[in-house]
């Protein structure tokens, strides 16, 4: 890759900054955004690929290093899509995907292959734990070792369906339809349903513990569990090796020292002949002609490939125009679209609160929040749907004053994914019925068009480790299509 601007921070305009004076930021320093380049060739590529997340930029790199042309859309002023690091007194915060763990195969080759390494958010291990109770009016300390074990055992009787915690539905959830017949049958419940069947059977009948799982089942689908599908509650808790501990390493303990965008980076600064565009939207996918594909920008420019790849996360699909219309099912699939998640915020205090942890059930703004340094000044903290205003930094010290009372917040970062156009959500997760009904027919290429994401992936579907998966197997297709075309 040429033209870039080595290791500069620039400003992309997602996120913000709100600081208690009043002062206020809107978008952000990161390295992530790459000198534009200013004119493509007027030809054809052997494939586009549209956005410039984890998905395609992985695809970019494999492709390209196997000799083909690629060129890269993408409706944002940066790369790295819903992952984006920047800086702030000389720290890292992500803005977006944030966690990862050396369980997770595709992140840790990429992890490996370019040296970097891991920090630690301290709180997720913290030794001091609070719980939000009686609709958020009554605070209480609770020991984290004992609560931690007790909401793991809560935790172990909601996923245990078929007395092996789920093993026999999603014993290889990598392969999420091995079970095909089970997968389907579970995948009709509601997070809530699943919920009701246990619940009189959480037999300490502690409410607290009750009232952490359901924190906790509520932040990891960001929003009403009545709204999220238990089945990929299974699959969550089948990568996490059926063991709530170790769920909860490999999804908030662990992040990339060096920052996402810098990861990003890496992969882009790693392409053969790749062009990038940015600040470029894409309109419509012509494949009319099944040996090319033209695709048409925003401002109605035209740009041919031999094949595409669509990397655009699901509930953003539907603003693509499709000529001819994609597969029925994938239609209806795009029309329901996945849960759109909540707020993710971050937060620097003006005196240190140590190493905390605090949980508060639906719907509490904030659902759950932990430090992430040493000392306690930095916060990250969650919340479903979008009932916090996190660009509103009174509201926000507010209700993390129901969990940490007193505290003082100096000023307050983050991104409004949920109603980012290019966007429009955080983390997959499925409606209940939607993985059987769904993915497949997502995942399924429409050859010269084929498709990529975190969303449709199936091992780690909403993490980063997905994209990577999911770009990956785009690659393998890609390269099946192109050299069949040629023999
Ligand atoms: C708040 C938040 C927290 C998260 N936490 C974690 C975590 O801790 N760990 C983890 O592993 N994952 C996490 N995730 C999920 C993870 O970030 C995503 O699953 C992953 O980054 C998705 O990558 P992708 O390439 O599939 O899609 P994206 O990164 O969304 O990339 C798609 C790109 O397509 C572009 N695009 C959309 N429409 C168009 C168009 N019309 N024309 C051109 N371009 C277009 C978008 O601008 C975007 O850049 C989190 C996500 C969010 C939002």
């Amino acid at each position: 890759m040429t033209n870039l601007i080595e290791d500069s921070l620039k400003e992309t305009s997602d996120g913000f900054i709100h600081y208690s004076d009043g002062l206020t930021e809107v978008g952000l320093l990161t390295s992530a955004v790459i000198e534009p380049q200013k004119s493509i060739n007027n030809e054809e590529y052997d494939v586009i690929i549209i956005g410039a997340g984890f998905a395609g930029l992985i695809a970019a790199r494999e492709l390209s290093l196997r000799g083909r042309k690629v060129l890269i859309i993408e409706a944002k002023d940066r790369i790295g899509g819903r992952t984006l690091t920047t800086q702030v007194e000389n720290r890292n915060f992500e803005i977006g995907g944030t966690w990862i763990h050396w369980s997770q195969p595709h992140i840790w080759t990429e992890i490996t292959r370019y040296g970097f390494s891991l920090t630690e958010s301290k709180g997720a291990a913290a030794t001091r734990m609070s719980v939000l109770l009686d609709n958020g009016t009554k605070l209480k300390e609770v020991p984290m070792a004992d609560h931690w074990v007790a909401m793991g055992k809560a935790m172990e009787k909601y996923s245990d369906v078929d007395g092996f915690q789920g093993r026999t539905v999603m014993p290889l959830p990598h392969t999420p339809f091995t079970s095909n017949e089970a997968v389907k049958m579970y995948d009709q419940l509601s997070m809530q349903d699943r919920l009701n069947q246990v619940i009189n059977s959480l037999d300490d009948n502690n409410e607290e513990i009750i009232q952490m799982l359901l924190s906790l089942l509520s932040m990891n689908m960001q929003g009403n569990i009545a709204q999220g599908g238990f089945i990929d509650h299974l699959r969550w808790w089948a990568l996490g090796d059926y063991d709530m501990n170790r769920m909860f390493e490999k999804l908030g303990r662990y992040k990339i020292k060096e920052g996402t965008s810098a990861l990003a980076r890496a992969i882009l600064n790693d392409c053969q002949k790749v062009t990038l565009l940015l600040s470029t939207s894409v309109k419509s996918i012509d494949r009319t002609s099944r040996n090319s594909v033209i695709i048409r920008t925003q401002t109605d420019e035209l740009l041919i490939g031999r094949t595409a790849i669509v990397t655009v996360p699901l509930n953003a699909l539907k603003k693509i125009e499709f000529m001819p219309s994609l597969e029925l099912q994938k239609q209806e699939a795009i029309t329901i679209g996945q849960c759109p998640g909540g707020i993710k915020f971050w937060v620097k205090l003006e005196e240190p609160v140590g190493n905390w942890f605090g949980f508060a059930p639906y719907p509490n703004p904030i659902t759950m929040a932990y430090t992430d340094d040493e000392d306690g000044f930095f916060i990250v903290g969650f919340g479903p749907d979008g009932i916090l205003d996190i660009q509103n930094i009174d509201a926000v010290e507010k209700e993390l004053n129901k969990l940490l009372p007193n505290v003082k917040v100096k000023y307050v970062l983050g991104h409004d994914w949920r109603n980012d156009p290019f966007v429009l959500s955080t983390w997959s997760w499925y409606k209940p019925g939607q993985m059987s009904s769904s993915l497949m027919a997502l995942q399924k290429s429409e050859p010269p068009v084929f498709f990529a994401s975190g969303d449709i992936s199936n091992g780690w579907r909403g993490f980063i480790d997905g994209a990577l998966e999911s770009g990956l197997t785009s690659v393998r297709h890609v390269q099946q299509y192109l050299t069949k075309c040629s023999t």
